[in-house]
């Protein structure tokens, strides 16, 4: 195919999530939307079924091993699998390699970094964050603020050796002052929370997402709801929590309790969330311990956890990109999209085998 060649889609573009937003067909002119017919002769190639917006991963880390950073090679690999599973926009929820570089290649998905994480000292993975204390929180907030795409990524809660327990990681002062900073520069804030107890300061001082999120209880709920904070539940993690738990089990049975309830609950914890209005997106966590190309897989456990199947697509197209703040199927925007041989809509399974996948106007799987 030729850079001059349009791409006829035909069929169900899902522009959106209403019977009203359903279009018959699009055309891919010079990279872009458009829902115009190509004047002129030009080549004309056509691709026919369901088409979706670019799938939208909202807790991914490209970059990201088990140890910490890998090398450019594996994390080309890991946005090339996350590519094919039709991910094509990825909020990285933090890295410690820079990635910039994928900025630059229109083969490799669309990239809203986070910076590196940062967490307390001795308080998450080894190799993965900026490990601090408190007085400098403020400070190097500003730092991965400005180094990444708009967000900056907290480790709100952690294993304390110490209690035996999910702990906060950051005094309420420190919370208020650091979010406080990355407002200022422009930036959002998340945190990494599987506990109930960090979740109150942080939204109170104004944080815009919790990641995880499986301590939010019905009491916390409409505090959530009133502050808009929005939560990324990455359930295909929270699947390996009775794993961690089982090998936590001799030296913390305490946490290793707390890990199992919050595993126990975590389908009404999503659902409720959904039912009382929280914005709930897709998220895979891959790139830690996870692997990559989970999105189906993460969108189909929404649904078990009762998110209705149209909410559970939007969640990982275009309210997803909506929040982002980046175009879905309109007019103009970039042709990210993937396509399908049945409607996603009926059985979001459908998602776990795309026939086409166009990136940039291309067609790249
Ligand atoms: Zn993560």
């Amino acid at each position: 195919m030729s850079d001059d060649t349009v791409l006829h889609v035909k069929g169900r573009v899902l522009a959106g999530p209403g019977e009203d937003q359903v279009r018959d067909e699009l055309w891919v002119i010079d990279g872009r939307v458009s829902y115009d017919r190509p004047t002129g002769a030009r080549d004309i190639r056509t691709v026919t079924g369901w088409a979706l917006p670019g799938l939208v991963d909202a807790h991914c880390h490209v970059g990201l091993g088990a140890h910490g950073p890998v090398d450019a090679g594996t994390a080309e690999k890991q946005a090339l699998t996350d590519r094919d599973a039709g991910t094509l926009l990825i909020r990285d929820a933090g890295s410690p390699s820079d990635t910039r570089w994928v900025d630059d290649r229109e083969d490799l998905p669309k990239i809203i970094r986070a910076g590196r994480h940062i967490a307390r000292t001795r308080r998450y993975l080894r190799g993965y964050a900026h490990e601090i204390e408190p007085a400098d929180l403020v400070a190097y907030v500003g730092r991965e603020a400005r180094r990444g795409d708009g967000w900056v990524k907290l480790v709100g809660d952690w294993i304390d050796r110490e209690a035996g327990d999910l702990t906060a990681c950051w005094p309420r002062d420190a919370v208020e002052a650091a979010i406080g900073e990355a407002h200022r520069l422009g930036a959002r804030v998340t945190a990494h929370c599987f506990a109930e107890s960090s979740l109150r300061d942080l939204v109170e001082s104004g944080i815009d997402c919790v990641e995880h999120a499986t301590g939010l209880t019905d009491d916390l709920i409409p505090l959530f709801v009133s502050r808009g904070v929005a939560i990324v539940p990455t359930l295909v993690n929270i699947a390996t929590f009775p794993r961690l738990a089982a090998g936590g089990e001799t030296r913390y049975p305490a946490w290793s309790a707390h890990m199992r309830r919050l595993h126990a609950r975590r389908y009404d914890t999503v659902r409720n969330a959904h039912d009382a209005g929280i914005p709930v997106f897709v998220g895979t966590d891959a790139g830690g311990s996870l692997p990559h190309g989970l999105v189906a897989a993460e969108v189909a456990e929404l649904v078990k956890a009762g998110i209705p199947p149209l909410a559970a697509l939007a969640a990982a197209t275009w309210s997803a990109r909506d929040w982002l703040g980046r175009p879905a199927l309109t007019e103009g925007a970039p042709a990210d999209l993937v396509v399908y041989e049945q409607d996603p809509r009926a059985d979001v399974r459908v998602l776990g085998t795309p026939a086409r996948v166009v990136l940039n106007g291309r067609i790249v799987g």
